[in-house]
């Protein structure tokens, strides 16, 4: 059975909107910061791989910090020029660089994916079952 490529742009927005980006099913997140073994539709492997795969994601939540910040300092000094309140700049500098990366998570996690799904489309290997056992249905006999 041969494998969807799904486009750039879709697997781009189904990870903004935090769905696997191969399928666009979900969820993909059992919470804020923790990300399903697999998708529970297709059932591909978002950890693809190697160790430390998630550096990647990494990176792509240093670059939204480092966007949002320079956003951040060009509006406000453009806001704010010729006088700008120092003071508040860096509480509001502060109080960016804090809440960015946590809201940043996951998106940068499945935006990371829908990347190397782009770069490295799926191959059937990603599609194997998960392997955690079964839960044990204890009956009124056991
Ligand atoms: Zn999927």
């Amino acid at each position: 059975m041969p494998i969807l490529r799904p486009r750039g742009r879709t697997m781009l927005r189904r990870a903004l909107a935090l769905r696997c980006p191969h399928c666009g099913g979900g969820p993909a997140f059992v919470t804020w910061r923790r990300l399903m073994p697999s998708c529970p539709v297709c059932g591909l492997r978002f950890e693809r791989g190697e160790r430390g795969y998630w550096l990647g994601s990494y990176f792509f939540n240093l670059i939204a910090i480092e966007t949002v910040f320079v956003a951040w300092m060009v509006a406000f000094l453009a806001a704010t020029w010729p006088d700008p309140p120092w003071d508040f700049f860096q509480l509001g500098t502060a109080a960016l660089m804090l809440v960015t990366p946590i809201a940043g998570f996951p998106f940068s996690r499945t935006l990371f994916v829908a990347f190397d799904l782009w770069v490295r489309p799926a191959a059937p290997e990603d599609f194997a079952a998960p392997h955690e056992p079964a839960r044990r249905r204890l009956l009124p006999d056991d």
